[in-house]
């Protein structure tokens, strides 16, 4: 299927249908069709300061409204992301996002970005694009970056271009997978987003409790040394949110604050 680039002309992708079972190529289709007929929801969950709980931001977080209920994007982000069908589904997001932004709906946007659509080489003219016809100030957007993909050189420099963009970007899920003590030292990001795991199990009553809060002690000196903020996800109870405040962290997110929720 054809992606319409930046400045004109299409990018091509080519669903690898052959080595997919009946199944997923089904599923591949149906989710064509459900970017087609706008079968996908954008949700938005808060982000408060960890000091006055004020919400700051909100994060958007995809959804497949599927007749037979809302279809969480663990489920369907991997084939999109194989099948290279992210990529316009990526700048939908995006899209709203930045409608939520300019229509003054959201102060601040953070968006989930997969390596395969910050690979392509018009991204950030995509972006600026984007921008630009919004009027927004770039600022209010976060980009959100995860995969160990993103620790090859190149992203570094594309990093830096959305930086001076005015686009912020954060690293996200620390602290799960060997590669993000290399991100962080690699890569000019300017906000660390702490795994839900750790924040989940701070509170426990248990050595795996007590370790969990050492550990985020110990990302949010590390973040600290690096001048950056650091947000813990996955907050649910009054007492993880108290524990992870002390321990310094800058902004929390969690169901305590709100449920990932549509716009209205
Ligand atoms: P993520 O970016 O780490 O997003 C946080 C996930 O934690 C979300 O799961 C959110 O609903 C969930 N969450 C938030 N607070 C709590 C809590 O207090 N308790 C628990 N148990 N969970 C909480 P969700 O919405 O299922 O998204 C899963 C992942 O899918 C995201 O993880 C992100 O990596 C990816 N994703 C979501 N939307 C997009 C998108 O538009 N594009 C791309 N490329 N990936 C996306
Ligand atoms: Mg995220
Ligand atoms: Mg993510
Ligand atoms: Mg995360």
């Amino acid at each position: 299927y054809r992606v319409k680039r930046a400045g004109g002309g299409h990018t091509m992708f080519q669903a690898r249908q052959d080595q997919r079972s009946p199944l997923e190529i089904e599923r591949l289709g149906a989710l064509h069709r459900a970017l087609e007929r706008g079968e996908l929801r954008v949700y938005f969950q808060p982000v408060v300061l960890a000091e006055t709980r004020a919400v700051v931001a909100h994060e958007a977080l995809l959804r497949w409204a599927r007749p037979s209920g809302m279809v969480s994007p663990l489920d369907f982000i991997p084939l999109a992301e194989s099948s290279g069908l992210i990529v316009p589904i990526g700048r939908w997001v995006l899209q709203e996002a930045v409608g939520a932004l300019q229509t003054g709906r959201l102060q601040r946007a953070s968006v989930n970005v997969s390596a395969l659509e910050v690979k392509q080489p018009d991204f950030v003219a995509y972006l600026r694009g984007l921008l630009s016809e919004s009027g927004i100030t770039p600022r209010r957007l976060l980009l959100e970056l995860t995969e160990s993909s993103l620790l090859e050189p190149r992203f570094g420099k594309v990093i830096r271009e959305l930086q001076s963009l005015g686009v912020r970007t954060a690293l996200d899920d620390f602290g799960n997978g060997y590669s993000s003590l290399t991100a962080l030292s690699n890569l000019p990001v300017q906000v660390v987003k702490i795994d839900r795991s750790f924040a989940t199990r701070v509170g426990e009553d248990s050595a795996a409790g007590r370790k969990a809060l050492e550990v985020v002690r110990g990302i949010v000196t590390l973040a600290g040394a690096y001048g950056l903020p650091t947000v813990a996800e996955g907050v649910e109870t009054a007492g993880q949110a108290e524990l992870l405040r002390a321990v310094g962290c800058t902004y929390l997110q969690g169901y305590l604050f709100g449920y990932p929720a549509p716009l209205d």
